[in-house]
């Protein structure tokens, strides 16, 4: 399926997607925040479409992104009063490429097959996927009392928290039965099952990914905050990615106070590409550093290269094609130092305690200079940017095993 340009789903590579936490009705501030993920790498982003305030302002948000130049795909995420939105603001339903359903906030009672029908309804006219996203925190509560009440009946009842998985499982799927009964193609439905704990969410998108064939949504919802969300995502996310599970990513960190809602996309990124499913940015391979190197001219490299490239990605991607494979080293002595840099495509070996002050600099295996003196992290950062413009340019492309790569002669 199409999320406005951006192919989900079948053969597609696995898509990065990340939610604003700005105020929908602040459009400024909101697309704002949505260009800045969009330039991380975000390929889908999702806003939240709470209230007549902030329905008003989704066509606002698009139109300021477009003339920004970015075409990123817009997720309404819509709860409660979804139908009564997408009806009164047809700007906003226009203007969102998908509109994501949460079937245990629909209604509640007769109303909830109602307003669900007429979200779908939305959709179809719109030509928009839909994304039926359960979570567990606000799984439909009718559903999961009836469903306790057969469990206790059963001749092999099942334990609480496998009532809950299936619970999950079966308003999703329902649900989505339910929109292709109402003229939604079923290639126009994302599944996502939303739970915080890692063995659930790997036990539930197993037997998900068994049961049906709509696209998935991958996320663990409430993750947390600092490495803590980011070890619990990567834990789960990468079982289920390495079964072939999961279409579309997206990981809900809390960003610490001050801390860049960006986050979340650069950590979804790296669990792709140190996978090795996708590639996004160079990677930088660095020692954890020991007593072998004890100044911090070591680790202050390694982050400046790191945040360089990072940086660098959003022009070098339009201007170098694969430059997102490149891989480079930076290593805290002659340990591992060379060995390692000879496996980067670039690699720079620095002085441990007691050696002699100067780094030799690898490029594809193959020593070509070695620098000294005080401007060593400008010096290979000189050499980085030389090796992109003579890989990657289109047209001028240069052998990556190449022994004649011409190699400015630096520190020497
Ligand atoms: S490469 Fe050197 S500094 Fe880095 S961890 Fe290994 S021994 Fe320590």
């Amino acid at each position: 399926m199409m999320v406005g340009l951006v192919p989900v789903g079948g053969d597609a590579p696995v898509v990065v997607q990340s939610m604003t936490n700005t105020d929908t009705a602040d459009a400024d501030a909101t697309a704002r925040q949505v260009h800045a993920l969009w330039q991380a790498g975000s390929e889908l982003v999702r806003i939240t479409v709470n209230s007549p305030e902030a329905a008003a302002q989704v066509g606002t948000i698009r139109r300021t992104l477009d003339a920004m130049g970015c075409n990123v795909p817009l997720i309404g995420d819509f709860h409660y009063n979804g139908h009564k939105l997408l009806a009164q603001f047809p700007d906003c339903a226009v203007s969102l490429a998908k509109y994501r359903i949460n079937p245990g906030n629909v209604g509640k009672g007769s109303k909830r097959d109602e307003q669900f029908a007429a979200m779908i309804e939305m959709a179809v006219r719109y030509g928009k996927p839909v994304r039926i996203g359960v979570n567990w925190g606000s799984l439909d509560q009718a559903k999961m009392a009836r469903m306790m009440d057969e469990n206790a009946q059963a001749a092999e009842p099942l334990a609480a928290d496998a009532l809950m998985r299936e619970a999950l499982i079966q308003s999703a799927l329902e649900s989505a039965q339910q929109a292709e009964a109402l003229g939604l193609s079923g290639n126009q439905i994302i599944i996502s099952c939303k739970v915080s704990d890692v063995q659930d969410l790997i036990t539930v998108y197993r037997d998900l990914a068994r049961r049906c064939e709509y696209p998935l949504h991958l996320g663990l919802t409430e993750a947390g905050m600092g490495s803590k969300g980011i070890v619990a995502s990567t834990a789960a996310l990468a079982v289920l990615l390495q079964e072939g599970i999961g279409d579309t990513i997206r990981v809900s960190l809390t960003p610490e106070p001050g801390e860049s809602r960006t986050t979340e996309v650069v950590v979804a990124q790296e669990i792709l590409q140190t996978m090795g499913i996708r590639a996004f940015t160079p990677l930088v391979t660095a020692c954890p550093g020991c007593g072998r190197t004890t100044s911090t001219t070591f680790q202050e490299l390694a982050q400046n290269i790191q945040r360089y490239l990072r940086e660098a990605m959003p022009a070098w991607s339009r201007l170098y094609p694969g430059v997102e494979t490149m891989t480079v080293a930076v290593m805290g002595c002659v340990v591992n130092g060379p060995g390692e840099s000879k496996l980067a495509n670039i690699g720079i070996s620095l002085p441990g305690t007691g050696e002699v002050p100067v780094a030799p600099v690898y490029v594809d295996g193959e020593k070509t200079v070695t620098l000294k003196g005080d401007n060593i992290a400008v010096e290979f950062q000189a050499i980085v940017e030389h090796y992109v413009e003579t890989h990657f340019a289109p047209g001028g492309i240069l052998r990556r095993d190449s022994k004649t790569i011409p190699i400015i002669a630096v520190g020497k």
